[in-house]
């Protein structure tokens, strides 16, 4: 027999367990059914994908609202931006933006593991919720008033494509041992190939997160060439700034590609997080974007349930209102980071000469440089 919710995720990624979370903090009466295809115990999820990932400093902010601040999450107090062989550097601090931090660094693992035992927290005042684990278990026969899409998944392993770009590239990640370390400083260095990042790790004083970005072909190349060979590729990619690379570790790849939906509802279905958009990784906005979906849809359908059966129509206004609000922010950073993945994996020299500009420009003229920020930091509102 089928069971009756107001709001039904389906997705129990980061972005579906926030937007649970959020939704009954706001009204821990609403009938809520979470589909969750990931595994119960958190153990299996410890063991997964341990790729470095930047939070915002806006993302702090409303992590912190529901107490899922992962442990151990190094800040960023600076980045070092620049290009390989060719003139143009900026350097963007925490002082001349007037913030704490400018971003942090956690794992994809442990920012799952922190939004689960946030979402067990409120589930525990919560009488109307349902966890259901749908991992080697079949999935519940109901019907909703709303049907909130959190799939996420990986660039080609979407079973939709809409709008978009295949940049053909892929990402190369890992953890990587240098010889000497800035703390709190993040690299961010574009080469003929991709860009290559360097972010801070709690995962030991000399270790680094490692994203690489490169054809597939390359990246799959450096996935099976052997230690040694690998960190002569990265040192001749990145140079001696941190000395010698002494190590490298848990290597993955990922394809790249922008991937999105120009309607984000339909009915009374919305789409949120990398099911709504899925972004190149060059600046870093994929989750920050998907946790502000989370948080503004939540706030919008906790209003709208406080009063049971609504009717069809109430429902789809709110969605639509709901994705009007979402426009801008959601255009500005898909856009911001489409042109930063076109521009920084482009080898035309006067694409590279450009590049050195605008970084020299981004250095020279601290409103360009505020305004980039701001919007990286805490999107477009
Ligand atoms: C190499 C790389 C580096 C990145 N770096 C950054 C970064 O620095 N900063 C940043 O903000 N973003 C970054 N991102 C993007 C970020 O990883 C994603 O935006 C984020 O994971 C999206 O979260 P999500 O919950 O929407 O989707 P996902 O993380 O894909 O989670 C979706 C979940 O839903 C589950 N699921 C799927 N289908 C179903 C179903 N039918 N029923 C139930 N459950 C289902 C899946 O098992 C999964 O657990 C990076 C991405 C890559 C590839």
């Amino acid at each position: 027999m089928s069971k009756s919710y107001s709001v039904v995720i389906q997705g129990g990624g980061p972005v579906g367990l926030a937007c649970a979370a959020w939704l009954l903090q706001k009204n821990s009466g609403l009938s809520l059914l979470l589909l969750d295809r990931n595994p119960a115990d958190d153990a299996d999820i410890q063991a997964g994908d341990g790729r470095g990932i930047a939070l915002s400093h806006g993302s702090k902010l409303l992590l912190d609202t529901i107490h899922a601040w992962p442990d151990h999450c190094p800040a960023i107090h600076q980045i070092h931006v620049s290009q390989a062989g060719q003139f143009g550097r900026a350097l963007m601090t925490r002082e001349e933006l007037k913030q704490e931090a400018l971003g942090h660094i956690s794992r994809y693992t442990d920012i799952h593991i922190a939004l689960r035992k946030a979402l067990r927290f409120v589930q525990k005042n919560s009488p109307y919720f349902v966890w259901h684990h749908t991992h080697g278990d079949s999935v519940p026969i109901f019907e909703t008033d709303c049907l909130v899409h959190a799939e996420g998944g990986l660039f080609k392993d979407q079973d939709w494509i809409e709008s978009g770009r295949d940049y053909q590239q892929s990402a190369l990640v890992g953890t990587v041992n240098v010889e000497k370390i800035i703390p709190y400083q993040a690299w961010e260095r574009f080469t003929d190939e991709g860009p290559l990042a360097l972010l801070p790790s709690h995962q030991g004083p000399n270790i680094l997160n490692l994203v690489w970005c490169a054809s597939p072909h390359s990246s799959q190349r450096r996935l099976d060439l052997n230690e040694t060979e690998f960190l002569r590729e990265l040192q001749s990619a990145f140079g001696y700034r941190l000395g010698t690379f002494t190590a490298i570790a848990n290597r993955r790849l990922y394809d790249l590609g922008l991937n999105y939906r120009k309607q984000v509802c339909e009915g009374h279905a919305v789409w949120i997080g990398n099911a709504a958009q899925t972004l190149h990784p060059v600046a870093g906005q994929g989750l920050n974007l998907g946790l502000r979906d989370a948080y503004l849809l939540a706030e919008k359908l906790a209003c709208l349930f406080k009063v049971n059966n609504q009717s069809q129509h109430q429902v789809q206004k709110s969605l639509q209102e709901y994705a009007k609000s979402r426009e801008i922010d959601r255009r500005a950073t898909i856009g911001i980071t489409d042109f930063l993945a076109r521009v920084f994996i482009s080898p035309l020299l006067p694409v590279r000469l450009s590049r050195g500009f605008a970084l020299t420009a981004l250095q020279w003229v601290p409103p360009l440089k505020t305004a980039l920020a701001r919007q990286m930091m805490f999107g477009r509102r």
